[in-house]
């Protein structure tokens, strides 16, 4: 199954998606994961990619798809992969639909999460990671346990994401509005869109998706 989930940026997409890849198999392919690991690794993509991540803005599509069709290229997405992040505006959608064709493997559905603007705020003004396992919490919604350490793996060190400063939110979350969000009417046009409300805990969420994927 190739599925694309739209929503803006804290509307937890990735966290979805990590759980659909754990119950189903299908790799997630996320384009922030991997531009966040060229940077990491100081690879040309990730020179390039970096000053636009951290003001907050797109990186060009070019980049994007370069990472984009590596990934897909590999063996584990042969059946299937859960996108996440991408496509982000209407080009990067048309190009997504020409790899696909080309290889003969539509997409199946958009996922589009649905949330608020005040709790999205709050996600990811609210977001940590663990530093060793990448198990994500929030200050607001769930936070580290007391004795301040990771359930998953006993790391008691914890991210921020540059991004998820205050004063890049505002951006990214307008750069979601201006470009992303026209993507609804895209793909409900190619009667391939699924709403689904993304308020409420992890796993009501998460039943709601498998319902509206038919899985
Ligand atoms: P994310 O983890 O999906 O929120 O992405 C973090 C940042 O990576 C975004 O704010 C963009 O700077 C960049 N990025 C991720 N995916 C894309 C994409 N499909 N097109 C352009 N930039 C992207």
């Amino acid at each position: 199954m190739r599925i694309v989930l739209l929503g803006a940026p804290g509307s937890g997409k990735g966290t979805q998606a990590k759980k659909l890849v754990a119950d189903h198999g299908y790799p997630q392919v996320s384009t922030g994961d991997l531009l966040r690991d060229a940077v990491a690794r100081g690879t040309e993509y990730g020179l390039k990619a970096k000053a636009a991540m951290e003001a907050g803005q797109l990186v060009s599509d070019d980049i994007v798809l370069g990472i984009l069709k590596d990934r897909i290229a590999q063996p584990d997405a042969a059946n299937g992969f859960i996108l996440d992040g991408f496509p982000r505006n209407l080009p990067q959608a048309a190009a997504l639909e020409d790899v696909l064709g080309e290889i003969g493997q539509p997409l199946d559905a958009a996922v589009l999460m649905e949330l608020d603007f005040d709790v999205l705020f709050k996600r990811l003004t609210g977001r940590r990671s663990c530093k060793s396992c990448g198990r994500i919490y929030n200050v607001y919604f769930l936070p580290v346990p007391d004795d301040g350490r990771c359930e998953s793996c006993g790391c008691d060190e914890f991210v921020h994401r540059a991004d998820d400063k205050e004063e890049t939110i505002g951006r990214r979350l307008e750069v979601y509005q201006k470009e992303t969000a026209p993507l609804v009417d895209y793909y409900r046009e190619l009667g391939k869109l699924k709403v689904v409300d993304a308020e409420g805990s992890f796993d009501e969420v998460y039943s709601r998706l498998v319902g509206a994927l038919g899985l």
